[in-house]
């Protein structure tokens, strides 16, 4: 049986062409796309994909390609605030520009830096990770747990349009890039896991505050 891995529903799907000979498959609740599980890559694969990227400091177009997320952002930290790059790579970047801005951010990766920072974050950075979840659902979760209330989600990774784009696009054609998100993807997970969309210029960028729980538990006492 097959299941949507963000909105877990069993039952409507459309198969989608894409780019290669993988299956895709279009859930027609939340929008995801994703590719069957007989098409997921091993860890090994996965580990071996990532070395290949050029990735690091000492490369001024990934920088540059970095900036995209750090700059909508940067008016909405603090040096007082504690960041996490979630999904860093085998090389963390963002989090030495970030200190160059003298704003701490820590790093974690499944796969290069496994050890979760104990506490909670004001902000989590995921740039170029959302295509990589096998499950979106349980790592929502699992961002929106390290979050503080009120604290922002910054997710970089490109979006589906339309199905007739989306059987020539070159970003599905990564094998590790394996679940893709519709703007109205997005939206279901704002509503899901309870964010607030903040407004972001560049289509690549979504910005999210997770919602403040105890300001409406405190509001509900007083009225
Ligand atoms: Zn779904």
């Amino acid at each position: 049986m097959t299941i949507c891995p963000l909105c877990l529903n069993k039952g409507s799907f459309s198969q989608m062409n894409g780019p290669d000979k993988r299956m895709y498959l279009c859930c027609d609740v939340c929008k995801l796309v994703f590719t069957t599980t007989s098409f997921l890559p091993t860890r090994k694969e996965e580990e071996k994909r990532y070395k290949q990227h050029n990735n690091g400091i000492e490369f001024p177009g990934y920088v540059k390609f970095l900036n995209q997320a750090i700059e909508p952002a940067l008016p909405l930290l603090s040096k007082e605030m504690r960041g996490l790059d979630y999904g860093c790579g085998p090389t963390p970047t963002l989090s030495v520009l970030l200190e160059q801005q003298e704003i701490k951010c820590e790093n974690y990766d499944p796969i290069f830096f496994p050890e979760l920072p104990e506490g909670l974050f004001d902000f989590v950075f995921a740039t170029e990770c959302f295509e990589h979840f096998f499950l979106p659902a349980r790592e929502m979760q699992k961002i929106k747990n390290l979050l503080k209330p009120g604290g922002i989600l910054i997710i970089m990774t490109e979006k589906w349009t339309k199905p007739e784009v989306f059987s020539r696009w070159t970003y599905a054609k990564d094998q590790t890039h394996v679940t893709f998100y519709h703007a109205d993807t997005f939206r279901y997970i704002s509503v899901k896991y309870k964010f607030n969309t903040l407004e972001s210029s560049n289509p690549r960028v979504i910005m999210m505050q997770k919602e403040e729980v105890e300001a409406a538990v405190s509001e509900l006492i007083t009225l």
